[in-house]
């Protein structure tokens, strides 16, 4: 993707001072993914990363997760599986914790989410990385159930909190887009 491209990417994503808390500076995705040409220059930049990787599987964590990974998933024909909090999957599960700023928080998936298949390839992915917290956890619940993880992927990384310091300790990290 050219710096153009990138820079136009950026354009589309709307911050909102003081969401949901007062000095967080959200990352609203929703003014890309309702802008046709913007969503479908990424998923174009997604496709010609993954395709060539042959995965079995996409990953994606609630919510907005779902929704790049699940869009990803069907261009390339691999299954999804959605990573959630903790109570919302109904059948049995396998979980992580992980620390937030105050407390800890958990994920799951169910253990049978990549079906029968010997040593899956898979892709991990969400809209952004901020700590790395999630997406770490997220790491180690895939390899709990013996996948292989290809790589994890997000669409804006806050470089300035260092989250791809934690990926790179189990996986390949890429990001579209990233703010310093
Ligand atoms: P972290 O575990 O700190 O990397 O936080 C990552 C999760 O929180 C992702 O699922 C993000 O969607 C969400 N998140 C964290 N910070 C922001 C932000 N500034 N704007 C939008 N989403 C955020």
């Amino acid at each position: 993707m050219t710096t153009d491209e990138k820079s136009y990417l950026l354009s589309t994503i709307r911050d909102v001072p003081d969401f949901p808390k007062p000095g967080i500076v959200f990352k609203d995705i929703t003014t890309l993914l309702n802008n046709e040409n913007a969503f479908g220059l990424l998923m174009d930049e997604l496709v010609k990363r993954y395709e060539p990787m042959n995965l079995d599987f996409i990953a994606g964590i609630e919510s907005r997760g779902f929704i790049f990974g699940a869009a990803l998933a069907s261009r390339l024909k691999t299954g999804f599986v959605p990573i959630r909090k903790k109570g919302k999957l109904p059948f049995t599960t396998v979980s992580e914790k992980y620390s937030l700023e105050y407390g800890i928080d958990e994920i799951e998936m169910h253990i049978d989410a990549f079906r029968d298949k010997e040593s899956p390839k898979v892709l991990l992915i969400d809209d952004l990385i901020a700590t790395g917290g999630t997406a770490e956890a997220a790491c180690r619940l895939i390899k709990t159930l013996k996948a292989d993880l290809v790589e994890a992927a997000f669409i804006i990384e806050l470089g300035f909190l260092n989250g791809k310091e934690k990926i790179l300790k189990h996986t390949n990290f890429y990001s579209v887009l990233e703010i310093e």
